[in-house]
């Protein structure tokens, strides 16, 4: 078949897709997937909904986003994967969120803790084990500066009572210790796993007022949050926002302590870079402390130029004239440097993403920065508010698919070709099989970090090694 591009055939492979379901997937589907252009204000998708069943869907569950995104990456803390042993084993050190540390002694990010439920806990209830276990692991390391109970399906359906464990077990290894009712049937996708997540720092931190380490106050303490550090992303950002002349004061969830998390109620703004994980924490904190917080986007040179601009705005002179001089001295020059020795690599190449909550926007203008056009977008638990920010990112006709599935995908790939897809590892050896290029964008294929000016370079050359590899051209044999 040959390659069809979006502008022309969006709306007919749209129904081609839609005619391969029976009449109930089809009526669900229908709302998922749209194709838009670059003057609507609207996009039709009706979003984070149920999964149709036996669809193969690309989400996971609320654990996912609570453990393994957001509470899983601060540092010092013992993660309990309460339940039984799988949610935690599969989890185990899978996401590149970086963290600075000795593991085992005081970073515990790359552990396995769980309660390991047998037969015996669910039927008599697994709250004494969940004692033992906190003061049992609190003695082993004796460095961890708080605990959090990350519950995974059984633990609401057996009706244990995490929330009284969390109380008497701070109070005997006086540290904090943060329930988290993230059980993988509650919700529909990662996304609950978030919002529960920041409810539990919201009334188990910042409720309680938890304090963090002191530090000397400016008028430039910032916190940079929904940063999960992947390959070091949060690390490549930081050194923007610090040559800015700003001091950051907390940093999370990627890298971050204790201490941390508890300072980002002292910062004068928030600065958010994933909105759809911890924006409910950042609207609690402007709230209840008056923290502004603003969204930024530190995927290639556009975005960071107009980001580092709008984060200036926020503070005085002194920081804008500062941002102007680094802006035209150190970073135009070198993100020039990158975009010179990538773009004739890779321009006119179309590409295709589906990632979780941001990603499948927020790298969009770095693509197009390189030349590449992103032709199909989708999300995999994105809300409304998701795409309708979308729409600002796109400038020509666009497919947009909401919680896709492996058939949807292979439709969409048969039907598109796309020269680059960018997705996770479920999705990964099925369209190399298919003969197309491919880059993991949530683990950034062990790579990385993609956020930031070195960050950027690092992307470029990534996309240009998968897009012009040698053996794209050994797929089809000789003889054929
Ligand atoms: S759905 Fe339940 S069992 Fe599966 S990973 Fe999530 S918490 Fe664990």
């Amino acid at each position: 078949m040959s390659k069809k591009n979006v502008h022309e055939h969006g709306v007919e492979v749209m129904e081609e897709i839609l005619d391969g379901y029976n009449d109930k997937t089809k009526k669900d589907r229908k709302k998922k997937l749209d194709v838009v252009k670059a003057d609507d204000v609207k996009c039709g998708i009706n979003a984070n909904r149920k999964i149709r069943p036996g669809v193969m869907s690309m989400r996971g569950c609320a654990y996912a986003g609570a453990k393994g995104v957001v509470f899983g990456p601060i540092k010092d803390m013992i993660h309990i994967s309460h339940g039984p042993v799988g949610c935690g084993q599969y989890s185990w050190a899978a996401r590149r969120n970086f963290a600075n540390g000795i593991p085992g002694i005081d970073n515990y990010v790359t552990m396995q803790i769980t309660s390991d439920f047998q037969e015996k806990d669910i039927v008599f209830g697994g709250d004494k084990k969940l004692t033992n276990m906190i003061e049992e692991a609190n003695n082993l390391f004796p460095l961890n500066k708080g605990v959090s109970i990350l519950s995974e399906c059984p633990i609401g359906l057996i009706g244990d009572d995490i929330e009284a464990v969390a109380r008497q077990t701070a109070k005997t290894i006086e540290k904090p210790v943060i329930p988290c009712r993230c059980e993988g049937f509650r919700g529909v996708s990662q996304s609950l796993g978030h919002h529960i997540a920041n409810d539990s720092l919201r009334d188990w931190v910042y409720e309680k007022d938890l304090q963090g380490a002191a530090f000397e106050a400016s008028p430039y303490d910032v916190a940079l949050i929904g940063d999960y550090n992947i390959g070091g992303d949060a690390w490549s950002s930081r050194m923007i926002l610090e040559d800015m002349g700003l001091n950051i004061v907390a940093q999370s969830t990627g890298d971050a302590s204790v201490s941390e998390i508890a300072n980002t109620s002292k910062a004068k703004v928030i600065l958010i870079h994933c909105y759809r994980s911890m924006n409910y924490i950042s609207r609690y904190l402007e709230e209840k402390h008056g923290i502004p917080w603003l969204e930024f986007n530190f995927f290639g040179p556009t975005q960071v130029f107009k980001s580092m601009r709008k984060i200036a705005e926020m503070f005085d002179d002194k920081i804008k004239e500062q941002t102007e001089k680094i802006i035209k001295e150190k970073y135009e020059p070198e993100f020039a440097k990158i975009v010179e020795k990538f773009k004739p690599r890779l321009e006119g190449k179309n590409c295709m993403l589906f990632v979780g909550g941001l990603r499948p926007r927020h790298t969009i203008p770095a693509f197009r920065d390189l030349g590449v056009e992103v032709g199909i977008t989708g999300y995999e638990f994105a809300h409304n508010d998701d795409y309708a920010r979308t729409l600002e990112y796109i400038d020509k006709t666009t497919f947009i698919v909401d919680d896709m599935n492996e058939y949807e995908m292979e439709k969409l790939l048969e039907n598109f070709k796309p020269d680059l897809v960018g997705s996770g590892i479920k999705e990964k050896y099925s369209t190399q099989k298919a003969g197309i290029p491919f880059r993991q964008m949530h683990s950034w294929d062990y790579s990385g970090p993609y956020h930031g000016l070195d960050g950027f370079a690092v992307f470029a050359r990534d996309m240009d090694m998968a897009v012009n590899g040698p053996v794209w051209k050994k797929v089809t044999p000789p003889w054929k």
